[in-house]
């Protein structure tokens, strides 16, 4: 890491999660010198620091019944996925016993980190971990330069980077997850009214997953499962419900946490599984408060999830088969926020063109998801099964104020319907990766 404090480069890429380091690749092959701001000291973003995963998904549902899934998602995102598999770090795509997407891809996220930095320097993108993008410089209508400050490791100073090259201008990927480049300028940015619940994930080891598959086998109406779970199971554990024993525990105010249900997925290890079940509910009009008042909200909020994780970890123990001898292995290093502020872009994807399957002429991925909502304030998780897949225009990831911002990832212009679909790592990997080819393309 360097100690200069000024910098230029073409492409700027704010925020190291899958879709910014997606970016980054993309606008670097596109012929862009690169650099790429992450605040935390590593890569990954929601996966590696909130545990987040499986990513799913790839793929489309089959279109006929016996054929198989459709891959919708490739590019850098796929070869993040074979990368990965060389290193043992992922099994691949895997299907899923749920039957709540068409496809997994579990990820051994110690092996993620380390594998992204050295992916990104090898391809000659300048990484700056530990910095935090704080402030901006614009005209009317360009970004021209953002100012990251150093963390606390002493001597490195706030570091300004331009935006562009002697009289070419530059471009800035926003891949923050929170639209921090126009947020920095008072610019133009959606705003969340009802947002997701948050969930601090941990991982558990030791987990009798056998035992735990015996009592789905004697309870099947317990689960959300899918038709062929028992074969699924087999290649991947995965697990939603337990329903009456969550049901009776809320009954007797033994569940520690505001869910109807327990939520598990399997790790890259045996025995090992990531619990994705605590929930705590920023209220409505959140993201609309003063900085002071949501900062003074969130200290409140983490501490009462992570006390759910402690408690949890109890409940899980003494109540639920599998889970007697299990021990907690890691808990993330950040809460996991589904939802925050995103770019206005030229185009706002709506809730109706995930459902409808929109098609646009500009289109630059193809997605599926379900419509996933964990709902505010409530126990349950809403969703929509999509029929078939929505494409995402390129538009969604045009700044509508400055012509030279693109949003990547989570960052997306999209309603809170249509993101409660497209925030998922398989889809912010392909809008990153666009995010970055548009942005080294537009100072060509
Ligand atoms: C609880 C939860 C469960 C989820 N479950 C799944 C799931 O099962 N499967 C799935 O595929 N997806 C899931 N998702 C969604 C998915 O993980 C993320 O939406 C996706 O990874 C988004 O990637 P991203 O790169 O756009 O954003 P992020 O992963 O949020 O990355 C943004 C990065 O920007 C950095 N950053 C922020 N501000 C600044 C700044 N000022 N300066 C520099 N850097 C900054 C952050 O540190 C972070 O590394 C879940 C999300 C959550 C929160």
């Amino acid at each position: 890491m360097s100690h200069k404090t000024e910098r230029t480069c073409d492409v700027l890429v704010i925020g190291g999660g899958m879709a910014g380091c997606a970016a980054a690749i993309a606008a670097r092959r596109a012929g862009a010198q690169v650099i790429l701001a992450e605040r935390s000291g590593l890569l990954g973003g929601c996966t590696t620091l909130s545990l987040v995963q499986p990513w799913q998904s790839f793929h489309a549902r089959p279109q006929s019944p016996g054929s198989r899934p459709r891959q919708l998602i490739k590019g850098i995102a796929q070869e993040f996925v074979d990368d990965l598999k060389a290193l043992g770090g992922t099994p691949g795509h895997v299907p899923d016993p749920i039957g709540f997407a068409p496809t997994l891809t579990p990820v051994n996220t110690a092996v993620l980190a380390p594998y992204l930095v050295e992916k990104l320097v090898s391809e000659g993108i300048e990484v700056c971990l530990g910095r935090t993008a704080s402030w901006v410089g614009s005209t009317r209508n360009a970004i021209t330069s953002v100012t990251l400050a150093a963390d606390n490791l002493e001597p490195l100073r706030h570091l300004r980077v331009r935006v562009g090259q002697r009289d070419r201008i530059g471009a800035v990927v926003d891949a923050s997850g929170c639209a921090i480049v126009p947020r920095l300028v008072g610019g133009m940015v959606i705003t969340p009214q009802r947002p997701q619940a948050w969930t601090h994930l941990f991982t558990m080891a030791g987990v009798r997953t056998d035992t735990i598959e015996d009592y789905i086998e004697e309870r099947p109406r317990d689960f959300h499962l899918s038709r062929n779970w028992r074969v699924r199971m087999n290649k991947y554990f995965a697990v939603s419900g337990f329903l009456s024993l969550v049901n009776e525990a809320r009954k007797s105010g033994e569940f520690p946490c505001p869910r109807d249900r327990v939520l598990i997925f399997g790790g890259t290890r045996q025995g090992e599984v990531i619990v994705n079940t605590t929930r705590v509910s920023p209220p409505e009009g959140y993201y609309s408060l003063p900085s002071t008042r949501r900062m003074r909200l969130a200290v409140r909020l983490r501490d009462k999830a992570l006390r759910q994780v402690y408690d949890l970890v109890k409940w899980l123990r003494g109540n639920v088969p599998g889970f007697k001898k299990a021990e907690l292995a890691q808990v993330a290093a950040e809460i996991g926020v589904r939802e925050s502020y995103r770019i206005r872009g030229k185009y706002l994807l709506r809730g109706r063109d995930v459902v409808t399957g929109a098609k646009f002429p500009d289109a630059v991925t193809t997605a599926y998801y379900p419509v996933d909502i964990h709902s505010p304030g409530g126990s349950r998780l809403k969703f929509e099964i999509l029929k078939e897949p929505y494409q995402i225009p390129l538009r969604a990831l045009e700044s509508r104020q400055f012509r030279n911002l693109f949003a990547a990832g989570r960052c997306l212009s999209a309603d809170s319907l249509a993101f409660a679909s497209a925030r998922v790592a398989p889809i912010a990997m392909a809008l990153g990766e666009a995010a970055g080819k548009a942005a080294a393309e537009s100072i060509n």
